[in-house]
């Protein structure tokens, strides 16, 4: 998996895939006003060293890619002030109109607690 835009490849394709994803996010970073721009994230450690053991089968590919999401989760992708939820500088534009805030587990329960007064009422003569 691709540290930086989370996409799953082979061994192989990942180390061609991988100069050529960080020259691509420079290029959409350069667009961007000074002010808005991020740096590309970092990889995880030894990611090399990872890469090249899971080419050769002495490496765990499935650990590679847990350390590869868990780096691009945390680095490549930006949380909601609202509600924490991670999401790609993009799609947090577009989260961000529709966000209400920290998730909505508190109005369910309050719902739940209304209807069990009501069926209590109801039950006296
Ligand atoms: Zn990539
Ligand atoms: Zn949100």
């Amino acid at each position: 998996m691709c540290y930086i835009c989370g996409r799953e490849f082979g061994t192989q394709s990942l180390e061609i895939h991988i100069p050529q994803c960080i020259k691509k996010w420079d290029k959409v970073e350069a667009l961007k006003a000074p002010g808005d721009r991020r740096k590309c994230p970092d990889p995880p450690q030894n990611f090399d060293a990872m890469l090249k053991g899971a080419a050769d089968g002495s490496y765990d590919v499935d650990k590679m890619n847990v350390a590869a999401f868990d780096n691009y989760n945390t680095k490549a992708l930006v949380p909601c002030d609202g509600c924490g939820r991670t999401f790609l500088p993009d799609s947090l534009l577009r989260h961000k109109k529709g966000c209400k805030g920290v998730p909505a587990r508190g109005a369910v329960a309050a719902s739940g607690g209304d209807t069990a007064v009501g069926a209590s009422t109801s039950s006296l003569p």
